[in-house]
């Protein structure tokens, strides 16, 4: 364990393939199988035990947990406390590591062992807009894995010790912030969290960047994307900003583009625009590394002493070869507290996963390649019909981010008149930037989203930065909203 706990990022693929089979065999036999709740049920219902695992390959017997699995149920309003390790004293007491330990060292010291490894200490909660939050707990030793996973991203990254680092993730009790939180603490370098627009604010955060100046910013990329205009409108300079790091929601490439102009205003032309990706049920993120401005991105880098990430078809389930698209589904292997296995994120990547050694850190990790689009959101909001049309809110929503003149967009979805039962219509909302001509770009936009979705936006609305972020409830929202349905439902 202590190897990997150094060398996770030095492993070939069969090494890490075999040592993740024998790792997940046994958290299945020490920790989930004999004190979680829900899987104890399900492995007795498929007649498995952590023996049925003996490759990576037996993974596919262990049905999959969805979001809707963890969320409670008028018959059990209690549900998320199933998927809690809570350990059973008789259990562990019959442990020949236990007796060994105890004779060694004591009783009181096995007891506090067992406390660090089990009782939680912390929780975050899940963001979905339609669901109500689930919480996940974390125990000490979940504690330590989240603080090294940060570490790991900072390394990633290219971070340096001497750095200053900003972070400007929503004070919330979500992943991206306390993960940045204790990244900062166990990496060693000196970070300043703002606590986003709610807390300090466009201007707290601005004359923070000014009077820290700050090598390294992180947050989500529409709140960035905000401060930073503001920040080159008043004519700021940060000469020495290395990295602008982004999490919450995803990037795209006319996102990355415009944050890198405006890094080059402030005085910072080879500054990092680096992206990463987490989300509460694996209680980590993974970040790319540093990369040349003309060439793409490696992808998130992972590690395989903390979880495993298969990808499949998201229609059959099935596992697909490395190199190939799919929907991302995580394992933990070490984790405490909150556990779910085969967690289905509903995020598609187009590029899948890959063991090859990094091209850039030369980091040998299973890395995510490519674009990720999260299919979860569409299925959330029922959007896959429009206006009677199958539309693909992800193409679309790439067209928007990649479109020239526009700074921050908005789809509102409504119904004529307000009625349930009229046409839908959508409304197109728009800051533009560059002072472009209103009439030429509603032309434009709307050509670009009758290209892609096959419809035409029934309205296209512009307005300054400051309606926009109250539309999009930037600094407020974890994910800024992209897409609101406003479209009443049938009673
Ligand atoms: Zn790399």
């Amino acid at each position: 364990m202590n190897l990997l706990w150094e060398q996770w990022h030095a492993l070939p693929e069969d090494a890490v393939r075999q040592w993740q089979a024998t790792r997940l065999q046994k958290f299945l036999r020490d920790a989930v199988l004999p004190f979680s709740a829900h899987y104890k049920k399900i492995f007795n219902k498929e007649n498995l035990t952590a023996d049925s695992i003996q490759s990576l390959e037996d993974l596919a017997k262990i049905p999959f947990t969805s979001k809707a699995d963890l969320l409670n149920t008028p018959e059990n309003p209690d549900h998320f406390r199933d998927f809690i390790l809570i350990p059973d004293e008789k259990v562990l007491s019959k442990r020949i590591g236990t007796i060994c330990n105890a004779l060694l060292h004591g009783r009181e010291a096995v007891k506090k062992k067992f406390e660090a490894e089990f009782r939680p200490v912390f929780m975050t909660f899940t963001t979905g807009r339609s669901a109500e939050p689930v919480p996940f707990l974390y125990s000490q030793q979940d504690m330590r894995i989240l603080a090294t996973a940060g570490k790991r991203v900072m390394e990633v990254c290219g971070a340096r010790r001497e750095d200053r680092l900003l972070n400007t993730f929503p004070y919330a009790p979500h992943l991206a912030f306390w993960l940045t939180h204790y990244a900062g603490t166990e990496f060693g370098a000196m970070m300043f969290s703002s606590g986003g627009g709610k807390i300090m604010g466009t201007d707290g955060t601005l004359r923070l960047i000014k009077k820290m100046k700050p090598d390294d910013i992180i947050g989500i990329p529409t709140f960035l994307y905000h401060v930073l205009s503001q920040a080159v409108a008043e004519k700021v300079r940060c000469e020495n900003l290395r990295n602008i790091v982004l999490g919450g929601e995803k990037v795209s490439d006319g996102l990355r583009e415009k944050l890198r102009e405006l890094a080059c205003e402030l005085g910072a032309p080879n500054a990092n625009i680096l992206s990463t990706y987490g989300f509460t049920e694996c209680k980590m993120a993974w970040a790319e590394c540093p990369f040349p401005a003309d060439k793409t991105s490696a992808g998130y880098h992972m590690y395989p002493d903390f979880g495993i990430v298969e990808i499949v078809n998201p229609k059959t389930g099935e596992v697909v070869p490395t190199g190939q698209p799919g929907e991302i589904v995580f394992t933990p292997l070490a984790a405490r507290g909150t556990v779910v296995l085969r967690y289905r994120t509903g995020d598609c990547i187009d590029g899948g996963l890959t063991y090859e050694p990094c091209p850039y850190c030369r980091r040998t990790v299973p890395r995510l390649v490519g674009k990720i689009s999260r299919s979860s959101e569409i299925r959330e909001m029922n959007l896959d019909k429009i206006k009677g049309t199958l539309v693909d809110f992800n193409e679309l929503e790439h067209i928007l981010d990649d479109a020239p003149h526009v700074g921050s967009w908005q789809l509102e979805l409504r119904k004529k008149n307000d009625d349930p039962n009229e046409l839908d219509e959508i409304v197109l909302h728009v800051q533009k930037i560059d002072g472009a001509d209103e009439a030429q770009l509603s032309r434009d936009l709307s050509e670009r989203c009758y290209k892609i979705a096959d419809v035409h936006p029934n309205k296209i609305l512009f307005h300054d930065v400051q309606k926009m972020r109250d539309l999009q409830g930037v600094g407020t929202q974890i994910k800024e909203q992209k897409l609101v349905d406003h479209r009443p439902k049938l009673k």
